[in-house]
Parts: structure tokens; C-alpha cells; sequence
């Protein structure tokens, strides 16, 4: 293909000639017209990924990889006087998710399109996402992401469906994007947009009236549901989604010649936590319109829809009122009814109604009844939802419960991101790798190679220079190259605990001020976005931006600790801070994290995990072994025979510790008073005082004490780099496509 030509046609005029974004829009054009030609028909049964995220990431240097272009295209911009980097700085990252559930949505996507799968993702287009994260005053503000302006990804079809809500017909719109395979076919994501959405409703900040869901329906990802309306406009988004979503699957299984009550031999929809579970009734209502009776219509719902769970935080297991449903959903009320009926007919045990006593509306509990398969995202929490928090639904269904533990798409998050690794192990391994990443395993043979070693060493310097480069020129902060990386990069949450490695960074700057300086100085790197209306998140927030300040504008600590809050969080810095890292921190309460994927994301670029026996960190501990990675704190049995017993006491923890007494004290002291608000910080080491519900107190000690190892074991280096190795060549198991096939074999049965 000639390149240059190509995109000539459409600038009309020379590449020299155009501006980055120019160059931009008609690489996305020709990135389109490729995909569209590399389009299968849909044969057989058709699997739907539907979902409130999908996490995409900047897609153009993905797609030109996948494409198999990526030299071709960077040689003639580079001829021309253009460099690719430039030009993929112009495009905008989609906002379209929040977090690890949609990052892992937009990875499926990806491995579904190279596994040549008949799938699609179905989701909606948020016009502003969840929020764009501004630091002011060493506090979190949040501005609209206004991310689509001229999105030429996005592709207009002519699919559009009819949602009543509140008795009201809106219109939903579809736009596709596409998704190209490695080296294979590619698959659509369906994202629906309401019809006369008004961007203009958003006055100050992200704030909109939440009233008006005709006009602001698809502006924002998770709008505040701290009332009324918030919830009532959820609903409705959640509602939005299912039923056109519901709608095309309808339509594609008519195309098809499939009969309606035969909808689970055309169509098998995943369901992405419970924020779609509403497609479940919504797709028994439709069936019933379309002539099938109640019975039918639900057994073969129940046969097309399986459920994955990703959290065992109840906050997150939705349970809507009815009389909020009714309101926005009426027509679904009598399928709800039903449905709950049914169960109550069956099962005297409450823990598994649909509908509760306060008149709740379990979305999880209609899933797992009203599906044919739930499965958790990594071992640990497969097992705790069988033998703890699902248990008593595990009792009727067994055969329902299996795991999947979450993967990752290393075309970006190796090949794209770290292409200077990615090229040294082809080197070693030669390409096999690259669509099947078990083979990283060839690179055990090289574990005490000490050329290779250093080789490795080298590109994490490379890696750690560019992203210093980033970080003076855009946060202002000169870190040594020398130091070690030390980052916790993910949503900012309590049962993450953010605040414990806090904890450990003022422990090591009083250590510093007192005259006992770390060996290697260490920069330590955060990036989250919390929910606007979650205070504690954003009191940590306020925290570390402080503590930042404190070391930052003392010349004596800065030289031996430097702490980075990276604003605005999203894959594009992911993909910057990722090869960069030496330890990775993945420190949630044990039992809390379903599985993170960071995890995975860090340990194939050669970062070494610190972490608790939690989530997917339980499997990498298996992988590989003592030796390359640094555990500590409580298992997830002992955290909770904790939560049974009750007893817990932070006061405990902090009267017998003086060193853990001091940081605690310290959060509220007059360092940090002076640098930001003593109200927040007051009420930060109140909480932790008095409640601290994820139990960061009792780990501290722990925590000091392995991490302080890992330092220590970081300064023979080669000793160090062997651990690299050995991380990078066990990942290959956290491949998402690894993950696809197992849902595939398992669940989908896709031909
Ligand atoms: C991978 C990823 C996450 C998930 O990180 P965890 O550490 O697993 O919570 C969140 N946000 C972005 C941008 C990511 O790339």
C-alpha cells in the first residue's frame, strides 16, 4: 500500500503541507476503510459484551499494530517531516470508562477481534465521560472530559431504536467504533447516543440539572447518584443502554431467519457487572410484544444471559428501589414482578430474592437466577463468592459459579507501550510471542544471562527518562534517574489504600529528617481520579498532594524522596508510567480486590509486585514464586474472621506502634496543616483513628518492613533485573486472549 498516497487523497494536499490533527483525521479515515474491508459476516451465534465502560484508550498506534502498518505509516510521516508520536498526541482518549472493569471490557474487545470471535461490544457514548481531574490548591476538581469533538473514530450507522422512560420516548442512536484484531478481522463497539442530547446543560464544573434525562441522558459516566434524581438518571442511562441494546439483538436475530423464542441459539450476552442486568427483563419484554409467552421468554433469556461480578463490595452491587424503578421503567415493573415471584415461590431464604423487605431491587441476585453462568475475575475471588458472599446462591447453582481471571491485551499494553522491550524480546525469543504471549516463558533461559540482564536494565532506564521528561515538563518536578520508581497508579479508593503507602512515604520522610537517608533515592508516583462526591477518596487525594509539596520544597528530602501526583489518570498516562515502573504497588485489604489488571499490566513490563495476597497478586505470587515479588500484610481468611468478629480497633494498632502513632499524627500535624486544609486532613486521621474500615493500621508494620526489603534487594541490581526477567516471562498467562478462550470454551460456545 502507498502510504503516502493515501493519505494524500484525503488531505489533498501534501502531508508536509498539513497540521498534526490533519494528519490525524486521515490516518483514522484510512484506518476505517481497512477495518471495513477486513469485516466478516456474521455467521452463527453471536456473542454481545455489553457494558457501562469500555475503558478504549487512544486507538490510532493500536490500530495501525493490529493493521500490521505501524513501521509502514511511521516511515512515510517520517519522510515527510512528520513523526508518528506527534501525530498520535493529537488524538483525543475516548472517555468512555472509569476504571479496571472498563479497561478490561476494552481488552476483551481487542482479543475478541483477534481471535476472529463473532462479538461486538455493546455501550453508550458519553459525551464528557466520568470527569477530567484538575488539581488546584493540592486538591481534585473536576471539569466535563470533553473528549469527542471531531471524533472520527466514531461511526454514524443507521440503527436507532425507541426507549420509553418515564413514559417518555426518547431516541437512541448508534455509533460505531471499530476494533481491530492482531492480524485478523475486526468487530464493532456499538455505543448508543441519545437524540438531542445538550451539552449546554452542564453549567459550572460537571454540575447539570439532573431533571432534564431528555437532554443530559448520555453526557456523563456514573452522574452523582447521592440523590433522588442522580439515581432516577442512572437508572434511566442503565435502561437506555439494555433496551437498545436489547433491541438490535432482536433485530440481528430476525436477520438471521432466528425465532425469538430461540434467542439463546443466536445470541449470548455478557453482562458486565449489574449495571446492564436490566437487559435481562428488558429482553423478556420485548419477546413477550413480540407473541412468545412468559414461560418461554424467560427460559430462553435465561439461556442467552451470563453475569460477571467484579466486586464483593456491597456499595457496588446495586440494589435499586422499586418506586424509583417504577418511575423511570414502568413497562419493566410487571417482568420484575414476575421474576422475583418465581424465586420467592421456590426459595423461603431471603438472601436470595430479587425483591427485598425495603423494597430493593437486587440487580446481582436477578443475574445469577435469571443467567446460566456467573463467574467471578481471578481464583481468590471466584472462591470467596462461592464460599462467602454468594454462598447461599452457590448451594442452589453450582454448576452456574466458574472463574475467569482477568487478562490483558499485551499488543498494547507491551508491544505499543514499551516498544523498545517488546523489540528486545523478539530478539531473544524471536515474534512467536506476539500472538501468543505463553511463549514470554522462552525468556527463562535467559535468567542469568548478565548481557541480557543488563540490556533489560537499560531499557527501564530509557523508559524511566522519558516519562522524567514528562513529568518536568508537565508537572514541574525534576525526579533523579537514578531513583527507584515506585508507583500506585488506579482509582482512588479506600480498599486500594492509597493512604497506607502514604503512611509508609511520611514515615520515610521522617526517617530522612532525622538524618537516615535511603541508599537509592526513590521517587514514588500516584495517579488516581476519585468519585466527586466520595470524601475520603478526595481527602487522600488532598494528602498526598500536600505530602508532594512538603518533600518537593525541602532541598534536603527532595534529593532522597520525591513524591508525583499525576493529574488526570487515564490509559494514555498508563501506558507512559507502566514500562517506567521498578515496584508495583498493589496493596488493596486482601479479600477487597477482585483481581486488578494493573497488576498484570505492570509485571509484563519487569516491574516487581508489592502487594497482599489479593486478587490476581495471588496468582502471580504462584507464577512466580517468593523470589519475585514482596508480599506482606493480612491474608483475606484472617481480614475476614476480622469483619465477623467486630472487635476491630484502629486505637489499638496506634497505641501499641510509636512509629505508625507518629504518621498517623503527622497527617494532621503542622507540616502539612500549613501546605492545605487541616479540616480535611483533621478528618482523614480521624477516620483512620476511629474507623479505618480497610484496616490499613494493622498492616503498616508489615508494610514498612517488606517494602524497606525490597528496597534493600534493589541495590544489587542484577540481582534485581533477574526478577524483571522472570516477571515478564511468567505474565504471559495474564494475556486477555488467554481469558477469551476460556469464556468462549466455558460460557459463549461461540462456533
Ligand atoms: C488498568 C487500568 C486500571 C485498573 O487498574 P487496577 O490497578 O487494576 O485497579 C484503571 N485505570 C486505567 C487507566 C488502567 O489502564
Amino acid at each position: 500500500m502507498d502510504i503516502k498516497r493515501e493519505l494524500e487523497q484525503g488531505l489533498e494536499k501534501s502531508i508536509r503541507d498539513s497540521r498534526d490533527y490533519e494528519v490525524y483525521v486521515s490516518l483514522v479515515e484510512l484506518v476505517n476503510r481497512l477495518c471495513a474491508g477486513k469485516e466478516q459476516p456474521s455467521k452463527g451465534k453471536k456473542l454481545y459484551y455489553i457494558s457501562a465502560e469500555f475503558l478504549m484508550g487512544k486507538m490510532l498506534s493500536n490500530n495501525l499494530l493490529n493493521l500490521g502498518i505501524y513501521d509502514e505509516v511511521k516511515k512515510a510521516l517520517e519522510e515527510n517531516g512528520k513523526s508518528l508520536e506527534d501525530i498520535a498526541e493529537a488524538e483525543a482518549e475516548p472517555s468512555l470508562g472509569n476504571g479496571g472493569l472498563g479497561r478490561l471490557a476494552a481488552c476483551f474487545v481487542d482479543s475478541m477481534a483477534t481471535l476472529g470471535l463473532n462479538a461486538d461490544g455493546v455501550g453508550l457514548l458519553y459525551h464528557f465521560g466520568l470527569f477530567r481531574q484538575v488539581f488546584k490548591d493540592n486538591s481534585q476538581t473536576e471539569l466535563p472530559d470533553r473528549w469527542g469533538d471531531n471524533h472520527k473514530i466514531l461511526i454514524p450507522t443507521k440503527r436507532e431504536y425507541t426507549v420509553s422512560l418515564g413514559g417518555k420516548d426518547l431516541k437512541a442512536k448508534m455509533y460505531d467504533i471499530f476494533v481491530t484484531g492482531y492480524k485478523n478481522g475486526s468487530r464493532r463497539l456499538h455505543l448508543f447516543d441519545l437524540e438531542g442530547v445538550d451539552e449546554g446543560v452542564v453549567k459550572q464544573g460537571i454540575a447539570f440539572d439532573k431533571k432534564k434525562t431528555d437532554k443530559n441522558l448520555t453526557l456523563f459516566l456514573y452522574p452523582d447518584d447521592s440523590d433522588e434524581d442522580g439515581k432516577l438518571l442512572r437508572i434511566s442511562q442503565q435502561y437506555f443502554l439494555v433496551s437498545a441494546g436489547a433491541q438490535m439483538i432482536l433485530e440481528d436475530c430476525e436477520e438471521k431467519g432466528g425465532k425469538p423464542e430461540e434467542l439463546h441459539k443466536h445470541a449470548v450476552v455478557q453482562i458486565n457487572d449489574t449495571h446492564p442486568a436490566m437487559v435481562i427483563p428488558e429482553l423478556i419484554r420485548l419477546l413477550i410484544k413480540k407473541g412468545v409467552g412468559m414461560d418461554d421468554a424467560i427460559r430462553t433469556v435465561s439461556l442467552t444471559c451470563a453475569y460477571t461480578n467484579h466486586t464483593i463490595l456491597a456499595e457496588a452491587l446495586e440494589k435499586w428501589d422499586y418506586g424509583l424503578l417504577k418511575k423511570a421503567v414502568p413497562q419493566l415493573m410487571p417482568i420484575i414482578d414476575e421474576l422475583d415471584k418465581r424465586i420467592k415461590k421456590k426459595y423461603r431464604d431471603k438472601s436470595v430474592h430479587i425483591k427485598d423487605e425495603n423494597n430493593r431491587v437486587h440487580m446481582a441476585n436477578m443475574a445469577i437466577h435469571y443467567g446460566f453462568s456467573i463467574n467471578g475475575v481471578a481464583h481468590l475471588h471466584t472462591e470467596i463468592l462461592k464460599n462467602a458472599e454468594l454462598n447461599h446462591f452457590y448451594k442452589i447453582y453450582p454448576e452456574k459459579f466458574n472463574n475467569k481471571t482477568n487478562g490483558i491485551t499485551f499488543r498494547r499494553w507491551l508491544l505499543c507501550a514499551n516498544p523498545q522491550l517488546s523489540e528486545y524480546i523478539e530478539k531473544l525469543i524471536g515474534a512467536g510471542f506476539k500472538s501468543d504471549f505463553a511463549q514470554l516463558s522462552k525468556l527463562m533461559k535467559y535468567a542469568d544471562d548478565e548481557e541480557v540482564l543488563a540490556n533489560i536494565i537499560n531499557i527501564k532506564k530509557n523508559n524511566k527518562k522519558k516519562l522524567a521528561g514528562y513529568l518536568e515538563k508537565n508537572c514541574d518536578i525534576t525526579v533523579p534517574l537514578d531513583s527507584v520508581f515506585d508507583i500506585q497508579i488506579k482509582r482512588l479508593h479506600e480498599y486500594k489504600r492509597q493512604h497506607l503507602n502514604a503512611l509508609y512515604l511520611i514515615n520515610k520522610y521522617m526517617e530522612i529528617k532525622s538524618g537516615r537517608y535511603p541508599k537509592t533515592p526513590i521517587t514514588a508516583i500516584f495517579g488516581a481520579k476519585a468519585a466527586a462526591g466520595y470524601v475520603m477518596a478526595k481527602d487522600i487525594i488532598h494528602l498526598l498532594l500536600c505530602l508532594s509539596q512538603l518533600a518537593r520544597e525541602d532541598g534536603k528530602v527532595s534529593k532522597y524522596l520525591n513524591i508525583v501526583m499525576v493529574e488526570n489518570y487515564n490509559v494514555t498516562k498508563a501506558e507512559l508510567l507502566i514500562p517506567a515502573c521498578d515496584i508495583s504497588e498493589q496493596i488493596s485489604l486482601a479479600s477487597k480486590e477482585a483481581s486488578g489488571t494493573g497488576n498484570m499490566k505492570f509485571m509484563a513490563n519487569g516491574a516487581v509486585t508489592l502487594g497482599t495476597m489479593d486478587g490476581a497478586n495471588v496468582e502471580i505470587h504462584s507464577l512466580v514464586g517468593d523470589e519475585n515479588i514482596y508480599i506482606f500484610g493480612a491474608k483475606s481468611k484472617e481480614v475476614m474472621a476480622r469483619y465477623k468478629a467486630g472487635s476491630y480497633d484502629p486505637k489499638d494498632y496506634y497505641d501499641k506502634n510509636e512509629k505508625l502513632k507518629a504518621c498517623v499524627d503527622f497527617i494532621s500535624g503542622e507540616a502539612l496543616s500549613k501546605l492545605g486544609d487541616s479540616k480535611k486532613l483533621a478528618r482523614l486521621r480521624n477516620e483512620l483513628l476511629t474507623k479505618d474500615y480497610f484496616m490499613a493500621l494493622p498492616d503498616f508494620e508489615d508494610y514498612v518492613e517488606v517494602k524497606d526489603k525490597a528496597l534493600d534487594d534493589y541495590e544489587d541490581r542484577m540481582l534485581w533485573a533477574k526478577k524483571m526477567l522472570m516477571n515478564i516471562a511468567k505474565s504471559g498467562y495474564f494475556s486477555s486472549d488467554r481469558t477469551v478462550e476460556e469464556y468462549n470454551s466455558d460460557i459463549w460456545h461461540l462456533g
